[in-house]
């Protein structure tokens, strides 16, 4: 489902600022080289996340779902000058690729990849984290919430991907499928969580913006 018309979402790029010449090519290389390239952020929703954590001048940043790199790029573009970036995927094949992207961008100082899976991983990083992007595997939404929330700083941010998984989250709970179910639980405990606030931008698949305000 696409939920905004193909020639608004056009227009809203041309009067986005352009993706940077390492960010278009990695955008290219990954959809001529890599698998399942839908899931790169692209460059409306890599120039939200920028927008973002521009606003939020994040000290310290934790990504869960590398692939190539694009976000992570994008999201590193906000980091206060002494910032950092923390990015966590279970697929090392792409480590070169990403590495390589990193540099052309000159973020090799302000991005550390981490390999395994985010589950076992997060639990031995360090914070208090100023913005979290959630964006691996769905079934594991809720759990990285709950891992990551106590390492969140009060009035941080938890910026979750996908979060209307092309409008099947719309799909009945009990006759849907494991992926949808799990979104739906998640976007319900947001929904249902007294320590945040949120807004779920209905912006390309679905971004789900929550700001701890209490711990
Ligand atoms: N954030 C990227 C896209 C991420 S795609 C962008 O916007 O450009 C989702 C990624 O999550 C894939 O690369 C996949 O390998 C990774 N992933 C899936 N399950 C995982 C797990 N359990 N732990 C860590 N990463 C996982
Ligand atoms: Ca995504």
């Amino acid at each position: 489902m696409e939920f905004i018309d193909p020639a608004i979402s056009a227009y809203a790029e041309k009067h986005s600022t352009p993706e940077s010449s390492a960010l278009q090519e990695l955008n290219r290389e990954t959809h001529a080289r890599v698998l399942m390239p839908r899931m790169l952020s692209g460059h409306l929703q890599g120039r939200v996340l920028s927008m973002f954590s521009h606003m939020i001048r994040p000290k310290l940043i934790l990504e869960i779902g590398t692939y190539t790199g694009y976000s992570a790029i994008c999201l590193a573009e906000g980091l206060i000058p002494e910032g950092h970036l923390h990015t966590i995927d279970i697929n090392d094949e792409l480590q070169p690729l990403v590495k390589s992207y990193i540099s052309k961008a000159g973020l090799e100082n302000k991005i550390t990849t981490h390999y395994g899976n985010a589950v076992n991983l997060i639990p031995a990083l360090q914070g208090p984290f100023d913005l979290v992007f959630i964006d691996a595997d769905k079934i594991n939404y809720s759990n990285y919430y709950k891992l990551v929330f106590d390492k969140v700083n009060s009035g941080g941010y938890i910026i979750a991907d996908n979060v209307l998984w092309s409008g099947k989250i719309l799909e009945d709970t009990g006759k849907t499928d494991k992926d949808t179910r799990a979104l739906q639980d998640f976007n319900e405990m947001i929904r249902n969580d007294k320590r945040v606030e949120n807004v779920l931008f209905p912006i390309r698949d679905g971004l789900m913006v929550v700001r701890k305000v209490s711990t």
